[in-house]
This record gives C-alpha cells, structure tokens and sequence, in this order.
C-alpha cells in the first residue's frame, strides 16, 4: 500500500529536525578544509563521475596550478589533460574549459551565486548547481544526491524508481529535508545519507532516525524500532 502524503511529509518533517540536531560528520576534504566559491564550484565539476577519495587526493594539485577560473581558461590544452587525466576526465575537458571561459567573460571570473545563472554555465548540472549554490553560498536546499534520494525513499517507503535519479515524486520533496541554511549544515544531510544510510548495509542499529524511518519499522524487529 502507498504511503499516505500525510505520513510521507511527518516523516521527512522527522528526519529534518533530528538531521539539523547531528554534528558534523568531519568529513575531510580540501574543498571543505578551505572554503572560496571558485574551490567549491571546481570540486563538483571535477566530482562528476569521478570518486570522492580520488578528487580528495589530487584536488590542491589542480587548484595550485589553477588557482581561478582566468586561471584555468588561460591554460593550455595540455596543460589543462595533463592535470586531469589521472581523474579521468578527459571527455570533460573542454566542457571545462568553456565553463572557465564562460565565467571569465560574463562573470569577471567570479563565482554566481544564484542556481539560475550557475545552470547557465556550460558543463553545469542541475546537482552541481544545486550543491555549489548550497556549500559556496549557504542557499536552503538539498542537491538530488543519489544517497539523499534514498534516504528519502527509506524513510518514506516511497519507490526509487531509477538506481541513481530515483523519482520525480522524490526528487519534489527534497526541499522539505533541506535544513535552514545550506553550508556544512546541508553537508550533514549528504554524510548521513552517504555514511549512515548507506546503500547496501543502511547502519539502522546506530541511526537516530530509526523512530521516523519506514524502512527500519519494515526490516528491524520492534524492540529496535518504534514507527511513526
Ligand atoms: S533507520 Fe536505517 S534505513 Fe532508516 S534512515 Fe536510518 S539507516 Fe537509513
């Protein structure tokens, strides 16, 4: 049976409050260790495709060498595939590129902050739109992260529907996870959904959410979980 609208929202309404209650999960990563618009908006653009440890590895090689978008739109070709292509990024190269190029030309090598004109820059996703408007800015909003989205799907018992999307029912009530602010509090939501809720072996002896969560009332015995 499908959940009810009404349960779907008290259970999310839940998870949002007791998630804005965790304390960050410190994480370390470059982008998170020295926080500038250009550091962010480089991280998602090299994270696309790519694994978090292997960025993390090599993300202040690539910044030193680029050090801002005229920077990076200034390389050379070369230059620019030789410090990429241990990320395997070579496809992306020049969708890279222009982005620089783009944000030279109509942004004075700034960073925007709004998610309308960060879609505008080419190469840029609605996720890495999302998230750099959510990290570098503190906008209010969660990017459809494939583990957000199952963590929602989790606690609300609604379907994916595709592996790594989910679904467009989903996909609309992210906002109603998001924290207040955007910044390391909308991190917390992403490291729970990536490091507690994780794919295979959701950690739901340990999850603070196990009262609100649908999917723990459905798998684990009622002496470990209470259903909303
Ligand atoms: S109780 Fe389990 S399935 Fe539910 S949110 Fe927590 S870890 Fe995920």
């Amino acid at each position: 049976m499908l959940p009810s609208k009404r349960d779907v929202e008290v259970r999310i309404r839940r998870a949002a409050a007791t998630l804005a209650t965790l304390p960050p999960f410190g994480v370390d990563v470059p982008w998170r260790r020295c926080r500038t618009p250009y550091r962010i908006f480089l991280a998602e653009l090299l994270l696309v495709r790519t694994r978090v440890d292997l960025v993390a590895e090599r993300f202040e090689g690539i910044y030193r060498r680029f050090p801002s978008p005229a920077a990076f739109a200034a390389a050379s070709q070369d230059d620019v595939a030789e410090a990429l292509a241990s990320l395997g990024l070579r496809k992306r190269i020049p969708l890279i590129r222009r982005a620089m190029e783009y944000l030279v030309d109509r942004h004075d090598g700034c960073i925007p902050a709004s998610q309308e004109e960060l879609l505008r820059i080419p190469g840029v996703g609605t996720y890495a739109a999302a998230a750099t408007a959510a990290f570098a800015f503190g906008h209010r909003g969660v990017p459809a992260d494939v583990n957000v989205l199952r963590l929602l799907a989790r606690i609300t018992g609604l379907e994916m529907e595709h592996r790594t999307k989910g679904s467009k029912t989903l996909r609309a009530l992210l906002p109603l996870l998001a924290p207040e602010t955007g910044g390391p509090a909308c991190e917390v939501v992403l490291d729970f959904a990536r490091l507690t809720c994780k794919p295979r072996r959701p950690r739901c002896d340990e999850c603070s959410l196990v009262s609100c969560c649908h999917h723990a009332h459905a798998h684990i015995p009622p002496a470990s979980a209470s259903s909303a």
